[in-house]
C-alpha cells in the first residue's frame, strides 16, 4: 500500500469554496475556527451577479481586519475562470432572463453541473496544494431545491474524487442541516455581532446584482429567490424562531 506522506495526512488545512455570499462567508469563519491554515477558491462562470467576485475580495479584507485571530491563518486565494460553464448553460443565472420555476419543479436558476464542477476543480487545487479538507456552503434544509446541494450528492462526489484522484479528501458542508435562521446564528456563534455585521454589510447574495440601499438583512433586490431566502432567514433569526416551519423540515 502506498505510504501516505505526513502532509497528506494533515487535517489542519482547508480550502473553502468562497463566493462572497452569506453562506460561504459563514463557512469561511467555520473553517478559520477549526483549521490552522485556510485557503479560498472562487469561480467565474459568467454569473450575472458577477459583483460577488469583487465583493468577495472586500469580505476577505474585512475578515483580516476585524478578526486578527483569523488573519494569520488565511492563506492564498485561488480564482478559476470557468467561462465555459456560462457558455453551455441556458439558465437565469447565466443569461438575462427572469427567474421562474421550470416544469420539472426546478428553478431556472439551477446551473446543471455547477457544484459538481466547483468541488472537482477545488479538489484539483487542493491536490496541488496538498490540502485535505474542502468546505462548501451547500444546504438542503432551506434552499432553492438544487439537486447538487443535497447531502447524498456531496457524499457521492467525495467518494468519486477520492477514487479518481487517489486522495482522502473530506468534503465538509457545515450548513447542510441548518435553515437560514440557524446559519445566521452560526455566524454569531463563530464571530459574534462583528461577524453578523460584516456579513450584512459586505457579502453579496442577490442574483440580480442589486446593491442599492441597505435593508435590515443587507443589500439586494429583496424579491429574487436568493434575497427571499436571506431576508426570511434574517427576520426569523432576529425574532429567535426557525425560518422553516416544522412540517417543511
Ligand atoms: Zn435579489
Amino acid at each position: 500500500m502506498r505510504a501516505i506522506t505526513p502532509l497528506m495526512n494533515d487535517a489542519r488545512s482547508a480550502l473553502v469554496l468562497f463566493s462572497g455570499g452569506q453562506d460561504s462567508t459563514t463557512c469561511l469563519a467555520w473553517a478559520l475556527e477549526r483549521f490552522a491554515h485556510v485557503e479560498t477558491v472562487a469561480f467565474d462562470y459568467r454569473q450575472r451577479h458577477r459583483i460577488e467576485l469583487d465583493q468577495r475580495l472586500v469580505v476577505l479584507d474585512e475578515v483580516r481586519r476585524a478578526f486578527p485571530q483569523w488573519a494569520g491563518k488565511l492563506g492564498q486565494d485561488h480564482f478559476i475562470d470557468m467561462g465555459v460553464l456560462g457558455q453551455i448553460s441556458e439558465t437565469s443565472l447565466t443569461r438575462d432572463v427572469a427567474f421562474a420555476m421550470e416544469k420539472d419543479g426546478l428553478p431556472n436558476s439551477f446551473v446543471p453541473g455547477r457544484n459538481l464542477l466547483f468541488f472537482t476543480f477545488a479538489a484539483a487545487v487542493a491536490w496541488r496544494r496538498e490540502i485535505r479538507n474542502l468546505v462548501g456552503g451547500m444546504c438542503e434544509t432551506d434552499y432553492s431545491g438544487y439537486p447538487d446541494c443535497r447531502d447524498n450528492t456531496v457524499k457521492a462526489l467525495q467518494v468519486a474524487l477520492n477514487l479518481g484522484m487517489d486522495r482522502s479528501f473530506v468534503l465538509h458542508t457545515p450548513l447542510m442541516w441548518l435553515d437560514k435562521a440557524e446559519t445566521w446564528s452560526l455566524a454569531k456563534e463563530l464571530g459574534g455581532e462583528a461577524l453578523v455585521e460584516l456579513i450584512l454589510e459586505h457579502t453579496h447574495t442577490c442574483y440580480d446584482a442589486v446593491r442599492g440601499p441597505r435593508n435590515d438583512w443587507g443589500y439586494g433586490c429583496g424579491t429574487c429567490p436568493a434575497c427571499s431566502l436571506r431576508k426570511r432567514g434574517f427576520e426569523a433569526y432576529r425574532e429567535g424562531r426557525p425560518s422553516l416551519t416544522a412540517e417543511r423540515r
